[in-house]
C-alpha cells in the first residue's frame, strides 16, 4: 500500500496547482481516473484557455453568482494578477482581449497544461494517470484511498474531481459521492454556463443573429427575481450568447425570460410611438421601428408574429395592437423548455456546500485534513476566465493551509 503525506483526487487545474504550491517538505501524489491529464482544460477556451480575467478583483466577486463571499479570501490571496505574474515566471506572457480575457500568448491551452506538469516533475511530485478511486475511507486519522486494485494511504486528502459537465473529460461527479461518503452535503448539481431551448420557439429563421447590451429579466410564478444586461443570440432551439449563459445558473425548466430589445421601458417606446403618429401618421411601422437598431430580421418576425404588415401606417395601428407591440419590444416573453444538459454546460452550479468548508483554507470543517478545490465545491463563475481563476485561487488556499501543518 503507497502512503503520502497529500493525495490529490483529479488531475485539473485545481488539482494540478495545489500540488505544486505544497510545501516540497512533504510527499504529494496526484491520482487521475483518465489516461491524460487535466483534459477540461485542454478544451478550454476552445483550446485557447481563457485563463483569468483582468478586471480588478473587487469586479471578480460579481460573477460567481450569489456564491462569491466565500471566494473572497482565496481570490485576495491568489490573485487574477498573481496568476499572470506565475504564468510570466513560467515564460509565458498573456493576451489580453476587448473583455479583459487572458489567454497564453500562444494561444495553447496545452502550453498551460505542460508549465503545470513540468513544475510537478520538478517538485517530484509522482502523478499517476489511469487510477480511478472509487472508494474512500477514515480510519485511525488517515484516509485509505481504493481503485479498482490499488489501495493508497494518506494525512490529507484533497478532493479535485471537479463537476458533472462535459462527462467525457473524466468530471462525473465522482467527487459528490466521496464528500457525502465523508458526512458532507452536497447542493444539487446543475448545468450551468449553458444555452436554453425554448417553447414554441418561434425565431428559428434567426439562428446565427446575435444583439449586444440587452436586458433580460426572469420571472417565475409571474415574480420578477432577477435581471441583468448582456449580449444575446438565437439558435435553431433557442437563445444563447454571455447574457443567456452566464443566468443559466439561475434558469430552470417553465421560467420566463422577459427580453427588453428595444433598450427602453414600454411607456417610453410608447410616447415616441404617440409622438411619431402625430408627427407623421403615414409613417410605416417598419421606418419607425428602424429607430430601434435591431437587425431587421428581428423586426419583421416580431411585426409578422402580431399581425402587423410592415408597410402599415403607424395612423391605422389601434391602441390594444400598439400595447402588443410595445410588450413584443420591451418585455418579449420566452419561456424555457430546457437548460442545455451537461453535455454540453460548461460547468456545474451546485456541488459540496460552502457552509461547511473553511472559506479560508478551503479546508472540511467536518473532517480534519479533509480539502475539496475547484470546481468540485459550490462555486460556478462566469464566463470570462473566472472558472479556471477559481480553481486556482481555491487550490493555492488548500495548499497553504496543508504546507502550514506540521
Ligand atoms: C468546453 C469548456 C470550455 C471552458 N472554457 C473555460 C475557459 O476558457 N475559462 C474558464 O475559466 N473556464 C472554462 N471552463 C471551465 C473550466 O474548465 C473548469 O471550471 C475547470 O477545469 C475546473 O477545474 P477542476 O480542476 O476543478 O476540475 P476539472 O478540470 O473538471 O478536473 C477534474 C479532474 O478530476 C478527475 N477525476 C474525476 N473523478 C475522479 C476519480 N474518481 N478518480 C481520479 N480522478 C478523477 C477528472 O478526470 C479530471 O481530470 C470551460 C469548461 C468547458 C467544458
Amino acid at each position: 500500500m503507497k502512503n503520502y503525506d497529500v493525495v490529490i483526487i483529479g488531475a485539473g487545474p485545481s488539482g494540478l496547482f495545489t500540488a505544486i504550491n505544497i510545501n516540497p517538505n512533504k510527499s504529494v501524489m496526484i491520482l487521475e481516473k483518465m489516461e491524460k491529464p487535466a483534459k477540461k482544460l485542454l478544451i478550454s477556451g476552445s483550446g485557447r484557455c481563457n485563463v483569468t480575467n483582468t478586471g480588478s478583483i473587487k469586479d471578480f466577486f460579481k460573477h460567481y453568482g450569489d456564491n462569491s463571499n466565500f471566494l473572497k479570501h482565496s481570490l485576495n490571496t491568489f490573485t487574477n494578477q498573481d496568476l499572470i505574474d506565475f504564468l510570466y515566471s513560467q515564460g509565458m506572457k498573456v493576451v489580453i482581449d476587448k473583455n479583459g480575457k487572458a489567454f497564453p500568448e500562444t494561444q495553447k491551452a496545452s502550453d498551460i497544461l505542460n508549465i503545470l506538469l513540468n513544475q510537478c516533475e520538478t517538485k517530484k511530485i509522482d502523478l499517476y494517470i489511469n487510477q480511478e478511486i472509487s472508494r474512500i475511507k477514515r480510519s485511525s486519522n488517515k484516509f485509505i484511498l481504493k481503485t479498482q486494485d490499488e489501495e493508497y494511504l494518506c494525512d490529507y486528502l484533497v478532493i479535485a474531481t471537479g463537476g458533472k459537465s462535459y462527462p467525457k473529460t473524466g468530471s462525473t461527479g465522482d467527487g459528490y459521492q466521496f464528500a457525502e461518503s465523508l458526512g458532507h452535503t452536497i447542493v444539487e448539481p446543475k448545468p450551468a454556463l449553458s444555452h436554453v431551448k425554448i417553447k414554441n420557439y418561434k425565431f428559428i429563421d434567426l439562428a446565427g443573429v446575435s444583439l449586444t447590451d440587452i436586458e433580460i429579466s426572469l420571472y417565475r410564478n409571474n415574480k420578477k427575481l432577477r435581471s441583468h444586461v448582456g449580449d444575446i443570440g438565437f439558435t435553431h432551439r433557442g437563445l444563447t450568447g454571455p447574457g443567456i449563459i452566464d443566468f443559466s445558473r439561475f434558469l430552470d425548466s417553465g421560467d420566463i425570460l422577459k427580453i427588453n430589445f428595444a433598450s427602453r421601458n414600454s411607456e417610453e417606446l410608447n410616447k415616441q410611438f404617440i409622438e411619431a403618429c402625430q408627427k407623421e401618421g403615414k409613417q410605416s411601422i417598419k421606418k419607425f421601428l428602424k429607430n430601434l437598431f435591431l437587425p431587421e430580421r428581428l423586426i419583421l418576425s416580431i411585426v409578422n408574429e402580431l399581425k402587423i404588415q410592415p408597410e402599415d401606417q403607424l395612423a391605422t395601428i389601434t391602441k390594444q395592437l400598439r400595447n402588443k407591440l410595445m410588450t413584443s419590444f420591451c418585455e418579449f416573453s420566452f419561456e424555457i423548455e430546457s437548460i442545455g444538459s451537461f453535455d454540453v454546460a460548461m460547468v456545474t452550479s451546485g456541488g459540496v456546500s460552502l457552509k461547511e468548508i473553511s472559506s479560508k483554507t478551503i479546508e472540511s470543517k467536518i473532517v480534519p485534513h479533509l480539502y475539496f478545490v475547484g470546481e468540485v465545491l459550490d462555486i460556478d463563475g462566469d464566463t470570462g476566465g473566472y472558472n479556471i481563476q477559481a480553481a486556482f485561487s481555491t487550490g493555492y488556499s488548500a495548499a497553504k493551509s496543508i504546507s502550514s501543518d506540521n
